[in-house]
């Protein structure tokens, strides 16, 4: 006799997210299907949604806490929870709270994402154990809402907010690979006879859907966003009104565009200055006119900050924003006007400390120093993810001990844990989701396989060991979840509430960002000019800085695709039919460059720069413009390539409630055929 489960997909596609319905038998996952009365998606689920199910009773599945002496050879043995934990107790002890720390990925959000359960729970031990800890959102979309934040245009708009009034929608550094259901939403604007437009750093799958392409070259977004105010401002194109009522600097950001023409703008960008005053004009012409910027991988460059503040100028220049259509629609991490809830972090509790801030190089540095002793990294997959990842796997090396809470081995485990603590997938575990509107309940459907057990027990079982006593004050994690929820926004909703209706709960938020005017600034106004970024050291108005020079002639990025989304499942390697899919690293190059180098389509290739390097095969394609490559991240190896230089100053690191602190990850290569 089967049962169907609602839940959510275990993939972290914020804000979108896909309801998913599971059909149990026996304790097996017999069929995942989407919901077709999930708000959110409508029953849809993708390729990755559907590769969840190979997740249970999965082979490679990590069923028992594992220990090795020596790392690095394999020689793992099987451990009890007892003597695992205890370990880890005693070396913390032994390093001292300062020299122990925490850093969590997606994985950890794999069954609460937009609820960040998990993350806050081990940011509350960290707080209330005075550890160090951080927040990756300095590695996934902060560095983006750096720039827009001191603009003032953190809120997003909903992707049914798009599809209903948007008239023209620019995708700028936007593949929805990362948001594949508001693509429904995309289709619901053309229909109505919304214009797409696709501004990359190479032909995505997104600018399949769009009616014209801009090709930039990579770091030349705020070049192009410069030079599109130029023409809006030179041709009166711009909202009089609005800039009058709800902004700051206008004067100052006007003079400043008269100085970057389209002909200047061409010679950087590469995108004819023809074509720029088009955009320009098509933009400020067509209202309502919304953007759908870029996650995070546009922001993977020195000068991503400058790129989200030249285009967060953008909305607030023709008037589109507080409006049905303007603005910006969905981005990974953003929230919707009025969305929230309450925290459990226990912020207010931590200990003085000589804390290492959140900066990606500072926390590299501090581990090649020997500064961290103790890490413990829940969900993450730490030396694929981090930029300059050969130098942090060498401070991972240098710890005492390393342990690793997730469901399948990956690579920072093989090459640096010590420990393996094994994992509750998303149907083995109470959890709970959140978009930009709903709140979906994700119930236990399975009992854990072996000796897996989630990160909120793993926590619970070390602070107990610490002497944490009010590490965790509620009953169950029911009761957890509840004190998140409290909170005006949900209408302080309950899982028994929840869970009575059905398991999805609309929030008390708006569709349409900033509907009352009032922005995210100290002004409340959208600030061209920005006291706060001369304060820390930064321009005042939005700049384009060009790249760091190099020797390497090769500019390289990174991005997603539909068949891969994050580190979690070894980075889809664990889970057969999206291991199939990308059986290995493969790196876009132009037709010209390619030829200037003897390297043909699916010929076997070395990436490599003054960092690294990293074998691949070619992918001869006219989509990558000539002195550009890209590959899908997530390949060991990639990030062995790339820059772990600041990309913004440490003094601006602790400006927002989010954390920036990424590193450039900028990558000039050579390719040569092997
Ligand atoms: S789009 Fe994302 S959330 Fe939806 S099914 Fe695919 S992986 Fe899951």
């Amino acid at each position: 006799m089967s049962t169907v489960v609602r839940t959510m997909c275990p993939m972290n596609c914020h804000p979108t997210l896909c309801g998913m319905l599971v059909e149990i038998e026996d304790g097996r996952v017999r069929s995942v299907k989407g919901d077709p009365d999930n708000p959110d998606s409508q029953g849809f689920l993708c390729v990755r949604g559907h590769a969840s199910k190979e997740i249970i009773g999965n082979p490679a599945r990590l069923l028992h806490p594992m220990v090795r002496d020596r790392r690095g050879i394999g020689d793992w043995r099987r451990a009890s929870w007892d003597e695992v934990l205890d370990r880890i107790a005693e070396r913390m002890r032994e390093a001292g709270r300062q020299a122990v720390a925490t850093w969590t990925g997606h994985g950890v959000a794999a069954n609460n994402y937009g609820v960040r359960l998990t993350g806050n729970l081990v940011r509350r031990f960290a707080n209330l154990y005075g550890c160090q800890t951080w927040s990756a959102q300095m590695i996934c979309w902060g560095l983006g809402a750096f720039g827009l934040g001191f603009t003032g245009v953190l809120e997003t708009s909903t992707k049914e907010d798009m599809g209903a009034h948007a008239n023209l929608i620019v995708l700028w550094g936007a593949n929805l690979a990362s948001q594949p259901n508001t693509a429904r939403h995309l289709a619901a604007a053309r229909r109505r006879g919304a214009r797409v437009i696709t501004v990359d750093v190479r032909e995505t799958e997104a600018a399949a859907q769009s009616d014209e392409v801009f090709v930039l070259r990579p770091g030349t977004d705020a070049a192009l966003a410069l030079a599109m105010m130029h023409v809006i401002v030179r041709e009166g194109l711009h909202d009089r009104a609005f800039v009058e009522r709800h902004t700051l600097g206008f004067d100052e950001l006007a003079a400043h565009a008269r100085a970057h023409s389209p002909a200047w703008a061409e010679a950087i960008t590469g995108i004819s200055a023809a074509r720029i005053e088009a955009l320009a004009r098509r933009y400020a012409t067509t209202r309502p006119a919304m953007i759908v910027i870029g996650g995070s991988s546009m922001y993977k460059g020195a000068n991503g900050a400058q790129a989200g503040r030249a285009i967060a100028c953008l909305p607030a220049l023709t008037g589109n924003l507080g409006v049905p259509g303007g603005g910006f629609g969905p981005r990974h991490g953003s929230s919707s006007h009025g969305q929230a809830l309450a925290s459990i972090a226990a912020n207010d509790r931590r200990p003085p400390g000589d804390y290492v801030i959140d900066q990606m190089p500072r926390i590299t540095e501090a581990l090649v120093e020997g500064r961290i002793r103790v890490m413990l990294l829940w969900g993450t997959n730490m030396v694929s993810s981090f930029a300059d990842a050969n130098r942090v796997a060498e401070g991972l090396r240098l710890c005492d001990l390393v342990a690793v809470h997730d469901l399948f081995m990956n690579d920072t485990a093989r090459e640096c844990a010590d420990v393996l603590l094994p994992a509750t997938s998303w149907l083995e575990e109470l959890g709970m989701k959140g978009t930009n509107t709903h709140l979906y309940l994700m119930p236990q459907a399975l009992e854990p396989p072996g000796e897996a057990r989630s990160a909120s027990w793993v926590l619970r079982e070390l602070a107990r060991r610490l002497g944490l006593d009010d590490f965790f004050p509620w009953a169950s994690d029911e009761e957890m979840i509840d004190a998140v929820l409290d909170h005006p926004a949900t209408g302080h909703a309950t899982v028994a509430r929840i869970r009575a209706a059905g398991g999805i709960h609309p929030m008390n938020v708006s569709h349409v960002a900033y509907p009352t005017f009032a922005f995210d600034t100290p002004s409340g106004k959208v600030e061209f000019v920005s006291e706060r970024a001369k304060r820390h050291g930064l321009p005042a108005l939005p700049v384009y800085e060009p790249l760091p020079s190099s020797p390497y002639p090769l500019t390289f990025r990174q991005g997603r695709t539909l068949t891969h989304f994050h580190g979690f499942y070894d980075h889809g390697r664990a889970l057969p039919s999206l291991a199939k899919a990308d059986s290995g690293p493969v790196l876009w190059i132009s037709p010209v460059d390619a030829v200037a180098r003897g390297v043909t389509d699916g010929a076997a290739i070395r990436i490599h720069n003054e960092r690294g390097a990293l074998e691949a095969r070619a992918r001869v394609t006219d989509k990558v413009p000539a002195g550009t490559v890209w590959m899908r991240d997530g390949w060991r190896g990639v990030n062995d390539l790339t820059s772990g230089a600041p990309a913004v100053p440490d003094e601006a690191c602790a400006l927002f409630p989010f954390t920036v602190g990424q590193s450039a990850y900028d990558a000039r290569v050579e390719v040569s055929p092997l």
